[in-house]
């Protein structure tokens, strides 16, 4: 599934970013040479320039994100010391344990470093590699439409005044593209802005998406005792942030020995993660399908309640066959994520994800029968 920088850019996500930027750096150039002409005043000539960089260097490390990838985890690795396996996770599908950090993401289909999220706008996983270069690009971007905003919205202002102009006034049809440019790019401003302060905020702590949910959980885990989870990873905010945030972009280490605070050690993180999965299992329950799941993210036969309350993630939706058994590990009003149950266990193949409540009633074990019978009595 680990794809060629190629197969990532022919992509709805890389496309559509493509698209975006092309529209925003065209109309851009379009108006300011219009309404503050780089040929006339040094300011104008400068205000060129830095959009010109801006958005010079939104492509180069958008480009660069995708090509550098996020790092990926050598396929069956193991740690250096067999009696380390013991604090580690197994991934089935690549066949080797995950390092400290890394996570197997089902679309790359390969374990990656210090895996932070997977992008669709890059079709690629923010990692360990990568990371620096998918900050300077969404602060790029951001700093880019913040210039244009101003410029567009200006040259706008200038025309609506009916001043007298120096330029050809404009058709109704460049019009229009101007205004859907303006609101396009106060849109990446608030949702890329919105990103970049979440990625900076991560970056200054040293976690990444996935371990803020660690932490978080951690925390809450020992709610109540004297004990506190130290995040392992976070050393200094100024050192976390140049682990990261460099002008060559480039990570320090192999992503796979992190240098961690005192008191922890390489294992803290991983040790924490294995007692949050053995509490999952525990509260693991199964469930039997009534009716059939057709794996629909808009399952019409299931009523509006259902349809209107959709779990927040793009996890998949899975199809299901009356009788199916599930092993549910998690539970929103309107539906269950979990597991299918399959007679041939090959990780490749396995069947996890949402699907409506309503499908399914829960298989109450015999103990559990006759345990309630005798509370209610
Ligand atoms: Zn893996
Ligand atoms: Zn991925």
């Amino acid at each position: 599934m680990c794809s060629t920088p190629m197969n990532r850019i022919f992509h709805w996500g890389p496309l559509t970013a493509f698209g975006i930027i092309k529209i925003i750096t065209l109309m851009t150039i379009h108006c300011s040479r219009q309404w503050w002409s780089p040929q006339e005043s040094i300011s104008g000539a400068a205000n060129f320039l830095l959009f010109f960089s801006l958005s010079g260097s939104t492509i180069y490390h958008f480009i660069t994100a995708i090509y550098e990838g996020p790092g990926y985890l050598p396929l069956k690795w193991k740690p250096e010391k067999l009696e380390d396996t013991q604090y580690l996770q197994f991934c089935r599908i690549c066949e080797g344990y995950k390092a400290p950090r890394s996570h197997h993401c089902r679309k790359c289909g390969r374990c990656i470093l210090k895996m932070d999220h997977h992008c669709p706008w890059i079709n690629n996983c923010v990692g360990h590699r990568n990371h620096g270069h998918f900050t300077a690009f969404l602060a790029s971007a951001v700093g880019g439409c913040c210039v244009s905003t101003v410029i567009l919205v200006c040259w706008l202002l200038t025309i609506l005044s009916r001043r007298n102009i120096n330029f050809p006034p404009p058709s109704v049809f460049t019009l229009v593209i101007v205004v859907f440019t303006i609101g396009l790019s106060i849109g990446v401003v608030l949702a890329v802005g919105m990103l970049l302060y979440f990625q900076l905020s991560a970056i200054i702590r040293n976690t990444t998406g996935i371990e803020d949910w660690i932490i978080e959980k951690a925390k809450y885990r020992r709610l109540g005792t004297k004990d506190q989870f130290i995040h392992p990873y976070s050393i200094k905010w100024n050192v976390n942030i140049r682990q990261v945030l460099k002008w060559h972009c480039e990570p320090d280490g192999d992503g796979i020995i992190w240098p961690v605070r005192e008191g922890c050690d390489q294992y803290t993180l991983t040790r924490e993660q294995g007692y949050q999965k053995q509490e999952k299992r525990r509260r693991a329950r199964r469930y039997r399908t009534i009716f059939k799941v057709s794996g629909s993210w808009i399952p019409i036969t299931y009523g509006w309640r259902v349809i209107c309350h959709p779990p927040c993630t793009d996890e998949p939706r899975i199809r299901l066959e009356p009788e199916d058994i599930v092993t549910v590990t998690r539970w929103r009003r309107h539906w269950l994520f979990g597991e299918k149950m399959q007679e041939r266990d090959d990780p490749k193949m396995r069947v996890k994800g949402w699907f409506p409540r309503i499908s399914a009633i829960e298989v109450v074990e015999n103990e559990d029968y006759t345990d309630s019978f005798s509370k209610d009595d």
